[in-house]
């Protein structure tokens, strides 16, 4: 077998019941799930058979059904039976662990090195069990082989330790438990703020900074669900452009500045006069495109109607004196045969003849 095979096999292997539509961070779990398995039955595997050579057989039984459970915990990620796999894997691959663990140190292995296996239960805990479960997890740990160890005479103990072996293997465990703590802490604060910062910027991605409202980018994420749920379900949908009349007249007379505060007061003005399942976006410089779920034709030249008519009455000051802006508007009705483009082509189009018409109307296919 050549290695690029082998290395697709081993991704194959450790990818077991990754699922694409998870998030990385659990999908990243599922990965590191599969190779502590592995890691957990090849080492036991190993260490088992040699058990069995050195005719310690009750120890080479234990490493093998160690063995077994670590591999079962790869079998239940391929399941597609179980509701969460990764779940009753990271508990099954937890407790062998500890159950493994436990048995060294009461037997104390080969020779009385059994506890220092023990090492590897605080990063296995941590991680499957996240900060809260995984220290619980160890101080049961903990409190467990403490007691075995520390009971009167060694009587719970199937071996001998000196009780100055017995403190310092409680109190390096317990340092290096605390140092993985420690580390798992800050890893998952700063994960937590990486994906709350990434959730931030994603979303202004898809905002216009000046009125709050959708961007062009965000608003065709919303054409793009609506348009896939007015095909399926065949419901109405309806598009609207609506351009500031004669605004660059409004620039030239009362200042940039000025433009910018009609541009937004626009914004807020048409948001109130929406429902909930209604998008709103700021297209181009002065222009704004609606799209109304479940609206026909009628429907949407009415609201176009009220709308115009607010903003028609809608007065702002520039130095004591007071004005008015007016709004074109161009609805189109959507039809099966549409596309996205097309849609928007024709309600620009009827906004274009409400222009040429006079401006302060609106216009519908
Ligand atoms: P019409 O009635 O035909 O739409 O006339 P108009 O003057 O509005 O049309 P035109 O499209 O030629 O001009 C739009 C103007 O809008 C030009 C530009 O200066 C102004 N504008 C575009 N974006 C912004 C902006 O972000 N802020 C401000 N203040 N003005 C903008
Ligand atoms: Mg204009
Ligand atoms: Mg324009």
């Amino acid at each position: 077998m050549d290695f690029k095979k082998l290395k697709r096999h081993a991704k194959n292997y450790l990818n077991t019941g990754v699922v694409q539509s998870n998030d990385t961070e659990s999908n990243q779990h599922v990965f590191v799930a599969n190779l502590f398995g592995f890691i957990g039955y090849s080492i036991t595997f190993l260490m088992g058979v040699s058990a069995f050579i050195r005719e310690d057989r009750l120890l080479g039984m234990v490493l093998l059904i160690a063995c077994l459970l670590f591999f079962s915990s790869h079998l239940i990620l391929r399941s597609k039976r179980i509701t969460d796999p990764y779940k009753f894997s990271a508990n099954l691959v937890t407790i062998s662990l500890m159950m493994l663990m436990i048995y060294l140190v009461f037997t104390g292995g080969v020779k009385g090195t059994g506890p220092l296996w023990i090492y590897i239960v605080p990063p296995v805990a941590l991680f499957f069990g996240g900060m809260r479960k995984g220290t619980r997890n160890i101080g049961l740990f903990v409190l467990v082989i403490s007691v075995l160890m520390f009971y009167p005479n060694n009587e719970w103990l199937g071996t001998t330790y000196t009780f100055e072996f017995k403190s310092r293997l409680i109190y390096s465990f317990l340092t290096v438990s605390c140092l993985f703590a420690f580390y798992e802490y800050v890893r998952q604060s700063s994960f937590i703020r990486i994906q709350e910062m990434s959730q931030k910027f994603e979303k202004q991605a898809m905002r216009d900074p000046l009125s709050g409202l959708l961007n062009r980018r965000g608003m065709r994420v919303k054409l793009q669900d609506e348009f896939e749920r007015s095909q399926r379900y065949n419901n109405e949908l309806t598009v609207m452009m609506c351009d500031i009349d004669n605004f660059k007249r409004v620039n030239d007379q009362y200042g940039h500045d000025k433009g910018d505060e009609i541009i937004k007061s626009l914004g807020a003005v048409f948001k109130s006069g929406l429902r909930r399942q209604d998008s709103l976006a700021r297209w181009g410089g002065e222009e704004y495109l609606f799209l109304l779920p479940e609206t026909n034709g009628s429907q949407g030249m009415q609201l176009a109607e009220k709308l115009r008519t607010k903003i028609e009455k809608e007065q702002y000051t520039h130095e004591y004196k007071n004005f008015s802006v007016t709004v074109s508007i161009g609805l189109h009705q959507i039809v099966v045969t549409d596309t996205i483009n097309q849609a928007i082509t024709k309600a620009d189009t009827n906004l274009y003849k409400a222009k040429e018409q006079g401006r302060n109307r609106c216009i519908i296919s």
